[in-house]
């Protein structure tokens, strides 16, 4: 009897297990996104010139604002999905220059901006971490005192949010 029950526990357990990993691991890529851009330290660097700064809600032109963030980054640094996700548009934008949107779980849109290379297609999956383009200097960055960063932008059911408070 008592053996029974032991292998009851160990057969249910077996059959838990993998769905319990399978939770974690959604969790983890729900909760964390990448730093799409690798630093040789562990801090960011955000953009700071004549034409404006990078931080997340910075004031532009007219009424409007900087949705996201600017990663000061060298021209042709490989630019990374934060997370895992459908690519669902890479294209040129007169702003944006060659920009990358990603659709993730759970409502989350990234979109990285100003890129000299785009190495996704549309409606593509892309795992986090894979590489979906180079930095650049397209659209509106195109100028000469502007110091060559990517644009990053987190959104969360449309509404955007500081990805400083997201990257990791
Ligand atoms: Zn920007």
């Amino acid at each position: 009897m008592f053996q029974k029950i032991i292998n009851f526990i160990l057969i249910v357990s077996l059959v838990i297990f993998p769905f319990f990993l399978g939770y974690q691991l959604s969790v983890l890529d729900r909760v964390y996104f990448f730093c799409p851009i690798e630093y040789g330290q562990d801090t960011i660097i955000l953009r700071h010139d004549a034409y404006g700064s990078g931080d997340f809600m910075a004031e532009r032109s007219g009424s409007r604002r900087h949705n996201g963030i600017d990663l000061q980054a060298r021209i042709g640094t490989a630019v990374y999905a934060a997370r895992s996700g459908w690519v669902k548009e890479a294209r040129f934008h007169k702003g944006m220059g060659n920009y990358v949107e990603l659709s993730h779980r759970g409502g989350y849109t990234t979109i990285y901006g100003h890129l000299s290379k785009i190495t996704v297609k549309e409606n593509r999956f892309v795992r986090q971490g894979e590489k979906i383009g180079e930095v650049g200097k397209t659209g509106n960055a195109n100028q000469r005192g502007i110091i060559p960063h990517l644009h990053i932008e987190l959104r969360h059911l449309g509404e955007p949010l500081d990805p400083m408070k997201f990257l990791e």
